[in-house]
């Protein structure tokens, strides 16, 4: 690889990294129909849908998903909680997009949310909280490679 090829790889995996974050619509806001009221929420906010599926989490990818809480009392309940129904999956891009994400959907409990944020409009509790948005560029290039191969990603 010659060295402009190199610097255009590694300038676009820092794009990636940067503008890149990943959401899924929780079971229970599919359940209670706020897949198309979440989806407005996110566009409205200028984020670029670049990949997206409805799908059902299996038990192990829920505790793959999850590791880093299984030592968290709560673990096994939000393993059953995000396994007990479909959800939608994306990977969504803007600027400064984990950052952004994480302030549109607000506080993990509804309780604390701002107003007009995606919990504190759609979540019913601390646990059931509706939407999850990648907490780190890191963690949104590992959960979007979980759930999406590159010919996914447009
Ligand atoms: P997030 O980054 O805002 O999603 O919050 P965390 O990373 O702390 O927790 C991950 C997910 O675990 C949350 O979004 C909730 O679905 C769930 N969760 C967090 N705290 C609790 C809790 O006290 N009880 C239950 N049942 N679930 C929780």
């Amino acid at each position: 690889m010659s060295c402009g090829i190199k610097r255009i790889f590694a300038q676009n995996l820092i794009e990636m990294s940067t503008n890149r974050t990943f959401t899924m619509i929780k079971p229970d806001a599919v359940e209670n129909g706020h897949i198309g009221g979440i989806l407005d929420k996110i566009t409205s906010a200028g984020f670029k849908i670049v990949a997206m599926k409805y799908t059902q989490l299996s038990k192990r990818d829920a505790q793959e998903f999850y590791a880093i809480h299984k030592e968290r009392p709560f673990f096994g309940e939000l393993v059953e909680f995000m396994t007990r129904g479909p959800i939608v999956a994306a990977i969504l891009e803007k600027d400064n997009a984990v950052e952004d994400f994480r302030a549109l959907i607000g506080a993990t409990n509804p309780a604390d949310a701002a107003e007009g944020t995606i919990r504190k409009m759609y979540a019913t509790s601390i646990g059931e909280n509706a939407v999850h948005g990648s907490d780190s560029d890191e963690n949104a290039a590992i959960e979007g490679a979980f759930h999406f191969s590159g010919r996914e990603i447009f």
